[in-house]
C-alpha cells in the first residue's frame, strides 16, 4: 500500500439524515406476505449500501461534468481501470420500519386504481446512517480530487442529492450533518497509524473548498425548496388502516389522520405523493385551459391511454405532454419531487378532534342513517417539507410559479372532506438553495449570480424570483409557438 502511487487517502465523513420516508428495495430478500422487502440485515437493521451511494453520486457528478469527463472516469473507474473511491455500507443506528399498504394511484382519476394494492416495507423520517467516503490520492491528483470530494460534501449537505427508491412518491430527502473531510499520507508512518486506527487528521475546512470550476459539458441544475404548510382550519390525512394508541373515545374514528413512528417519536405525516397528486391535477386543468395541446387522460373515451405508449415508441421526452414532461410518466422521471410532509410538533391528542359525517342520500338529499361515519381532524397543524426542482426549463418554472400562487390564494386542497372545509393549504416559503452549472436558461443562471450554490431566505427568494417573470412568461410564450 505504502509503495503505491496513491499514497493519500481523504474521507468524507458524516451522518445522512433523511427528511422523508426511506426505501432501497431488497432484490433478493423473499417474503410470502410483503410483496416488496426493505434492504435490511438478518437482525432487522437498515442499510443503506455504498453501491446505492456510488451510483446515485456518480450519476450526478456525470450530469455535472459530462458523461466523457477524464476526472469522473478515473475516479469512479471504468473499463480496465478500477475505481479509486469506496463507498462503504452503512448501517442505521436506530433502525425502524413499517409496512405500508400501498394502492397504486390512478393519476387522472385520484382514486385507486384497481387490482393494484401492494405492500411494501418503508422506514419513516429521521432515520441516520453514518456514512463513509473514501478517495485514494496522489501529489499529482490531490487538489482536484479534494475538490471533487468537496463538491460531493457541498451537494449532500445542501440536500440535493436523494437517495433510495420510491423518490416519485416523496421518500429519499436527506442531508448530510457533522461532515467533515480526513487526510492521511499513508507514506508517512504517522499517517498510516492514524488510517489503520480510523483516527485521520481533519483537513483544513478552507482546502479545495473553492468553487470547483464548473464550466463543464454537462448541463445541470437543482432548486431546493423548504416550506410549511398550515392547515388554518384543519387537515383530514386519513388513513383506515392504522391508528396512534390513544384509546381515547374523544378522538377515536373510523378514519384517524396517518402517521409513523420515527426514531424521534411519532409525527403525523402527508406523503408527498398526495401533494404531488393535486399539483399535479391542478396543473393539468391549467394545460387544459391554456390550449397547450394534448395532456394524456386515460379514463378519456377517444384518446385513451397514458403517454408512456407513445413515449415508448420513439423515446424521446419531446413526445411526452405537458404534464408526463415536468410530472414523469413510466419510465421517465419527475423533474420535480415532493417530500413528504412532516408535521412540526410530535402527535398530541389535543390537537385532535372528531367530526361526524352522514352519507347523503343521492336521491333524496337525506341523511342514510346506517351510513354515519366519523373523522379525526389535526387542528391548525404546520407541516414542514421539501420540493426539489431538477433542470427546471422557464415553462416548468412558469408552470410551478402559477401552482404557488394559487396555493397562495388558499385555491387548493389535499386530504378528506376539502369540500366541507377541511384541507385548505397556506404554504410559507422558508428558504432556497440554488446550484447551477451550465444551466439551460437566464433565470437559472441569474439566480446563483454566476457561482455555483446560492441559498435564499424565503421572502428574499420571492422578491428576486419577481424580477424574472416577465423573462418566464416570454420563454413560455416562445416554447408555445
Ligand atoms: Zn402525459
Amino acid at each position: 500500500m505504502i509503495n503505491s502511487k496513491y499514497n493519500i487517502k481523504y474521507a468524507l465523513e458524516g451522518i445522512l439524515v433523511f427528511h422523508s420516508s426511506f426505501f432501497t428495495a431488497a432484490a433478493m430478500e423473499m417474503d410470502s406476505k410483503i410483496d416488496t422487502c426493505i434492504l435490511k440485515t438478518p437482525d432487522r437493521k437498515l442499510i443503506l449500501n455504498g453501491s446505492t451511494i456510488a451510483g446515485k453520486l456518480r450519476s450526478t457528478l456525470e450530469n455535472i461534468f459530462g458523461e466523457q469527463d477524464d476526472r469522473i472516469k478515473k475516479i469512479f473507474g471504468y473499463q480496465d481501470c478500477s475505481s479509486r473511491i469506496i463507498f462503504n455500507d452503512s448501517i442505521a443506528e436506530n433502525s425502524l420500519y413499517e409496512e405500508r399498504q400501498c394502492v397504486a394511484i390512478d393519476r387522472n382519476t385520484g382514486t385507486a386504481a384497481e387490482g393494484l394494492l401492494y405492500d411494501k416495507e418503508i422506514a419513516p423520517p429521521y432515520i441516520q446512517f453514518k456514512i463513509k467516503i473514501e478517495l485514494d490520492s496522489s501529489d499529482e491528483t490531490g487538489a482536484g480530487d479534494l475538490e471533487i470530494l468537496r463538491l460531493i460534501e457541498k451537494l449532500l449537505s445542501g440536500g440535493f442529492v436523494n437517495f433510495g427508491g420510491n423518490s416519485s412518491r416523496g421518500s429519499g430527502f436527506c442531508f448530510l450533518k457533522n461532515n467533515v473531510v480526513k487526510k492521511a499520507v499513508l507514506s508517512e508512518e504517522k499517517g498510516f497509524i492514524s488510517y489503520l486506527l480510523d483516527n485521520m487528521e481533519k483537513e483544513s475546512e478552507a482546502s479545495g473548498a473553492a468553487e470547483v470550476q464548473l464550466k463543464t459539458a454537462g448541463k445541470y441544475s437543482s432548486v431546493l425548496l423548504e416550506y410549511e404548510l398550515e392547515f388554518n382550519q384543519g387537515v383530514l390525512p386519513g388513513d383506515k388502516n392504522k391508528k396512534p394508541e390513544f384509546n381515547d373515545e374523544k378522538t377515536d374514528s373510523d378514519i384517524m389522520p396517518y402517521f409513523m413512528r420515527t426514531p424521534d417519536g411519532e409525527y403525523f405525516i402527508i406523503p408527498g405523493s398526495s401533494i404531488k397528486g393535486v399539483l399535479r391535477t391542478k396543473a393539468e386543468s391549467i394545460f387544459l385551459k391554456r390550449n397547450v395541446g394534448y395532456i394524456c387522460d386515460p379514463t378519456s373515451p377517444r384518446l385513451k391511454g397514458y403517454c408512456n405508449k407513445s413515449y415508448k415508441a420513439d423515446k424521446k421526452p419531446e413526445a411526452l405532454c405537458e404534464a408526463c414532461k415536468i410530472f414523469g410518466a413510466v419510465n421517465y422521471a419527475s423533474k420535480v419531487l415532493f417530500s413528504d410532509l412532516i408535521m412540526e410538533d410530535k402527535i398530541s391528542a389535543s390537537q385532535m378532534k372528531k367530526v361526524e359525517h352522514v352519507a347523503i342520500d343521492r336521491f333524496t338529499g337525506g341523511g342514510i342513517e346506517s351510513c354515519k361515519f366519523n373523522e379525526t381532524v389535526v387542528e391548525k397543524p404546520v407541516y414542514k417539507g421539501y420540493i426539489a426542482l431538477r433542470n427546471p426549463s422557464l415553462n416548468d418554472m412558469n408552470i410551478l410559479t402559477h401552482l404557488a400562487l394559487e396555493m397562495n390564494d388558499g385555491k387548493i386542497r389535499t386530504g378528506h372532506s376539502t369540500r366541507k372545509g377541511f384541507g385548505r393549504l397556506a404554504p410559507k416559503l422558508l428558504s432556497v438553495k440554488v446550484f447551477a452549472c451550465s444551466p439551460e436558461n437566464e433565470v437559472m443562471s441569474a439566480l446563483t449570480g454566476g457561482a455555483s450554490f446560492k441559498t435564499y431566505k424565503g421572502a428574499e427568494f420571492i422578491e428576486t424570483f419577481k424580477k424574472h417573470l416577465s423573462t418566464i412568461e416570454n420563454g413560455r410564450n416562445k416554447a408555445n409557438e
